[in-house]
């Protein structure tokens, strides 16, 4: 085997694209250079042929195994990222004279509800945006059965807030799990779809794995071309055109990952985690979180502010010294966001809470 310069790292607390697990780059890189002994890179490997059929099928089968899912659910890989589920979804699922459902906990989850707007009724059955998303809309009582569906965000990246669990739901329910996908159990099985961009807790940007159940497809409002066809996707399994094979695949690599951890001890580690930094952020005199109640705070997602514009800058200056990117809150937020999504470890955020303590120490 060819050997990979164990080269420096930063740890990067980044949204997306996020931090991989080491073994997962060098298995990407070795694959780039020959994916197992085939004598092509995995960059030329056929997305028609039986390595590649090989790699969707193993794909799918850790999904479902990782999600609790039977057959009634296809595991479909598209391009386009969130945002063109964020279309596909009403193209296919809302017709003109329809309504769907949104419940608008930041700024995905408001996005989803505009792109929709272009195919058909949208009603934000609730929201948060009058406190800047600062705390979880309260979940709607009495959901309209005429409603095509409902469409949520399971967790809000850009705001730091989660849901605990997948909630009942009497008209079909759509959620983005871009960013907390495989963090925890969840009762996935709930959805009639979900989808996630691969950049946060998957794999590299480039794909989008969107889980749909069987019975979706007879939902299908109007005729699309194949792309944005669900129908058609589902038919073609994930290869109506040329597929992101090297996505993908890094993607199965990580489903390999989570696979051996296993979803319970992710969840204990994510915990820990976010328990970690979340008392921290309690404790420590230069920061607070944003998210008020407790309740509502992400485990892979945590938001805080520094104390003043004097704090923030040099402490964005003290985490580059030590090699610690990505913590830049977004710009419609400000402050700081520490991603803590499954490849970064309980040490990493232990390094961090340490430079939170120092940085402390030093200002007073
Ligand atoms: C990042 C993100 C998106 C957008 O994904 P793109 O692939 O950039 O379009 C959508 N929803 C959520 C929850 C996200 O975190």
């Amino acid at each position: 085997m060819t050997s990979i310069r164990s080269g420096h790292h930063k740890i990067n607390f980044g949204g997306g694209p996020a931090a991989l697990p080491r073994e997962v780059f060098e298995q990407a890189s070795q694959a780039v250079l020959e994916y197992e002994h085939s004598g092509l890179s995995i960059l030329e490997t056929s997305h028609r042929g039986k390595a590649f059929a090989a790699i969707l099928d193993e794909s799918r089968a850790i999904i479902k195994e990782l999600c609790g899912l039977n057959e009634d659910h296809e595991v479909l890989w598209l391009h386009g990222g969130g945002r063109l589920q964020f279309c596909m979804i009403p193209m296919n699922f809302l017709g003109e004279g329809d309504t769907a459902g949104f419940v608008d906990s930041g700024h995905w989850a408001g996005q989803a509800a505009e792109y929709a707007m272009h195919y058909g009724g949208t009603n934000i059955l609730s929201t948060s945006r009058e406190d800047n998303y600062r705390h979880l809309p309260k979940w709607p009582k009495d959901v309209p059965g005429s409603l095509a569906y409902l469409h949520y965000t399971t967790n809000n990246t850009i705001y730091g807030t989660q849901y605990h669990d997948v909630p009942e739901c009497n008209v079909p329910l759509i959620a983005d799990m871009s960013s907390d996908i495989f963090s925890k159990r969840m009762a996935y099985n709930k959805c009639a779809l979900f989808y996630a961009a691969a950049q946060k807790n998957i794999g590299p940007a480039g794909t989008t794995l969107v889980v749909i159940r069987r019975d979706m497809q007879e939902r299908i409002v109007r005729t699309l071309p194949p792309m944005l066809s669900y129908k058609a996707q589902v038919a073609s399994q994930s290869v109506l055109n040329t597929s992101p094979v090297f996505a993908i695949y890094t993607s199965l690599l990580m489903l390999r990952w989570m696979k051996e951890k296993g979803i319970d001890n992710i969840e204990q580690e994510n915990r820990k985690k976010s328990e970690l930094l979340y008392k921290e952020l309690e404790r420590n005199t230069m920061f607070a979180p944003v998210v008020d109640k407790a309740v509502d705070r992400s485990m892979m997602n945590a938001c805080f502010r520094g104390m003043s514009d004097d704090v923030e800058r040099s402490f964005v200056t003290l985490c580059e010294q030590h090699d610690i990117t990505g913590i830049k809150g977004h710009r419609s937020v400000g402050g700081f966001r520490v991603s803590l999504y499954n490849a970064v470890t309980v040490e990493q955020v232990q390094l961090l809470v340490d430079l939170m303590r120092e940085f402390e120490h030093n200002k007073k």
